[in-house]
């Protein structure tokens, strides 16, 4: 079929709408007329004059929308039905086989590769094959394409727009508290960096019934929201030492839990200088070398990562959509709609943080 996506050439870090061709389903996959996608960090971090993925491509990976097509060996899932499009796994490794497909370890091949386990793309323009499948879908288009196994059926009567960073923001950082840390009620938090990832793990912490919860960033606007969210004491860095904050809040001990949604170097050392001494601390982004204080880890501290908040999708994303529905997960707070025409709006705004999470929404 025809249709349209945005297609990122390269270089700067935007993206041109265009007429591409999209094959039918393959007997595995489902043909989703995209109705909502969010854009993530992620996005914009593939786009760069030495980009990680190979280009031309599609990107795109908060995708929300309803089944077209579905192969022929798809079961469970039918045509009308609304899903949201989330991360895939192999299904075959040991990661998988031992239930925990978020480890998957043919992750990068799926998500990051441009094509399908067998080298083809769905996508085309301009009479040839484009990059897609990024994380399984490539939803900064009309129409995507995606394994069954990566979409979770969600009632029709949702609003997409707020459904879409489910997939993957929203996920990482509510899921963060909810899967990973699992603390009691009582226990403090910190979380570095308050955007969409931040800020879920807010909203999460509050569900758990975290005291204290702190949110520590050097964008204003963005504290005050962390504190109607739930948090406790916010700091900007810039005007006062995390650390030291932290450590008269909690009596000197250090906290229970820190998370760093930032990948700094410096910053991924607070969190960890922030810490009780069998404290955790989680990394949901990192690049290049650490360096932290040896001894303080050998008393007892734990620091460990996370790719998209270690939950299973398929049971997380309902369980999410659940706390939503109660009133739990205001993620109405967070998201700012733009039209798909205006993608380009959209990229820049979250890379130059004045919005949180940017939606857009598919003619
Ligand atoms: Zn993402
Ligand atoms: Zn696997």
């Amino acid at each position: 079929m025809k249709t349209q996506a945005a297609i990122y050439f390269g270089g700067d870090p935007k993206v041109t709408i265009a007429d591409i061709e999209l094959e039918d389903p393959r007997s595995n996959e489902v043909l989703v007329r995209v109705k909502a996608v969010g854009i993530c960090h992620t996005d914009i971090g593939m786009m760069s004059p030495d980009p990680f993925i190979p280009v031309p491509i599609v990107l795109g990976h908060e995708g929300v929308g309803i089944i077209e097509k579905k192969g022929k060996n798809v079961k469970g899932l039918e045509l009308g039905d609304a899903v949201i499009l989330s991360i895939d796994h192999c299904e075959a490794c040991h990661s998988c086989k031992s239930g925990n497909p978020s480890y998957c370890e043919n992750m990068m091949k799926l998500h990051f590769s441009g094509r399908r386990a067998d080298g083809s793309s769905p996508i085309s323009f301009d009479k040839k094959p484009v990059n897609a499948v990024f994380f399984a879908q490539s939803s900064f288009s009309s129409y995507a394409i995606a394994p069954s196994r990566a979409v979770i059926k969600i009632a029709n009567d949702l609003p997409f727009e707020l459904m879409a960073p489910l997939g993957c923001g929203i996920q990482t950082g509510a899921g963060t508290v909810l899967n990973i840390m699992e603390p009691q009620a009582g226990q403090g938090i910190a979380v570095f960096g308050v955007g969409t990832v931040g800020l879920s793990a807010i909203m999460a912490a509050k569900i758990s019934g975290c005291h204290p919860i702190i949110a520590i960033d050097t964008n204003a606007e963005r504290l005050s929201l962390a504190a109607e969210l739930g948090a406790h004491k916010t700091i900007n860095p810039e005007n006062e030492d995390p650390i030291a904050v932290i450590l008269t809040k909690t009596n000197g001990r250090g906290i229970e839990y820190s998370f760093d949604t930032t990948g700094q170097a410096f910053v991924i050392r607070q969190a960890v200088d922030s810490l009780f001494k069998n404290g955790l601390c989680v990394m949901a982004a990192g690049h290049g070398d650490v360096t932290l204080d040896g001894f303080s880890i050998v008393l007892g501290k734990t620091i460990r990562g996370t790719l998209e908040g270690g939950g299973d999708p398929q049971i997380f994303i309902p369980h999410l959509i659940e706390l939503f529905k109660a009133g739990k997960l205001p993620i109405d707070k967070i998201v700012t709609c733009f039209p798909f025409s205006k993608i380009n709006d959209g990229l820049s705004a979250l890379a130059q943080g004045r919005v949180i999470k940017p939606v857009l929404i598919m003619p």
